[in-house]
């Protein structure tokens, strides 16, 4: 099986974000968990970087990532082992908290990101402001894509989402729409301009990297193959903490019926072959597992209930 995988490693240092999105999905946010990752973790993340190899991205994440108070010791330590490091933020810190991110990781920073979500903006037009500086302040090596989650939109916010695009091609960045995920379910944006760059694709049984090539690992050290599958028992890879954890050796059959995990996509990780007898074993194991990870995550999946229906 040949496949030109790229690999990288998602780690979720904090819960605590700056906004409150309602359709936040990136964090277990709005939920009573609002931890940061604890010493314990972040140690057990650097001895896991000391036997990962070196042409594994590392993308340091939230919530939103600057809020943790060792943010700073963390990207300048996973830099100094030898790591490009790919950063996002909501753009709403100050941006001194920018520029000393730029001087400590220099070209070490290969991708930072920005999430646009409109509803949370106070002020537009400084925002627009802070967003040319900040343009004018990184690196040209690293790279930047403007994401823009598509909630409702309204005239009032497409003349917003025009001028993001705008200063996305005056500065040459990357922009795209996101549909907003619910459940691990995308939700049409109510304006059929805006499509997602991201295709859904049928992927029950197709043998994927994600848990070999790349994972996610959250604040409290456990680490799941993707986001999509992060609910399934099957996909729990364990904690970082364990002195002995480790990624899977291979790519493995996937247990979801579309993938909604844009990255793992646009990584190439995900192949044309499928495996049923594995998958249908691993459906079994979720299964089994479910009501105990119902229990696990009730906070979570009140919540997104309650979401659901005022939807
Ligand atoms: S900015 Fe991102 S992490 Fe923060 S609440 Fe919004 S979607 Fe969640
Ligand atoms: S949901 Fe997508 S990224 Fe996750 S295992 Fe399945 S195919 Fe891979």
């Amino acid at each position: 099986m040949e496949v030109i995988a790229n690999k990288f490693i998602d780690f979720i240092i904090t819960q605590k974000c700056t906004y409150k999105c309602r359709y936040c999905s990136q964090s277990k946010g709005h939920v009573k968990n609002r931890s940061h990752a604890s010493k314990h973790v972040i140690s057990g993340f650097y001895r896991f970087l000391d036997n990962l190899d070196k042409d594994y991205e590392i993308t340091i994440t939230g919530g939103e990532a600057i809020l943790h108070p060792e943010f700073f010791n963390i990207i300048e330590t996973v830099k100094n082992k030898g790591f490009k490091i790919n950063l996002i933020t909501n753009l709403s810190f100050k941006l001194e908290q920018y520029q000393k991110i730029f001087d400590i990781l220099g070209d070490s920073l290969n991708r930072f990101d920005i999430s646009f979500h409109i509803d949370q903006i106070q002020n537009f037009n400084l925002m627009l402001e802070k967003l040319e500086e900040f343009m004018l302040l990184k690196h040209r090596i690293t790279k930047t894509t403007f994401f823009i989650p598509l909630d409702k939109i309204d005239a009032k916010k497409e003349l917003k989402i025009d001028k993001i695009v705008r200063m996305a091609k005056k500065y040459d960045a990357d922009f795209s729409f996101q549909k907003i995920r619910f459940l691990n379910t995308f939700k049409n944006p109510n304006n059929e301009k805006y499509i997602s760059h991201h295709q859904k694709r049928k992927t029950y049984a197709k043998l994927c990297f994600a848990g070999c090539e790349s994972a996610v690992i959250y604040e409290n050290g456990e680490v799941y193959r993707c986001y999509s599958s992060r609910f399934n028992y099957s996909n729990y890879l364990g904690n970082i903490i364990d002195s002995e954890f480790k990624l899977n050796s291979d790519a493995h059959a996937c247990t979801s019926s579309c993938c909604n995990c844009p990255k793992p996509q646009a990584y190439n990780q995900i192949c044309i072959e499928r495996d049923y007898i594995e998958a249908f074993g691993r459906t079994a194991k979720n299964i089994i597992n479910l009501p105990r990870l119902i229990i696990k995550n009730k906070q979570i999946v009140i919540t997104k209930i309650k979401q659901f229906f005022n939807f």
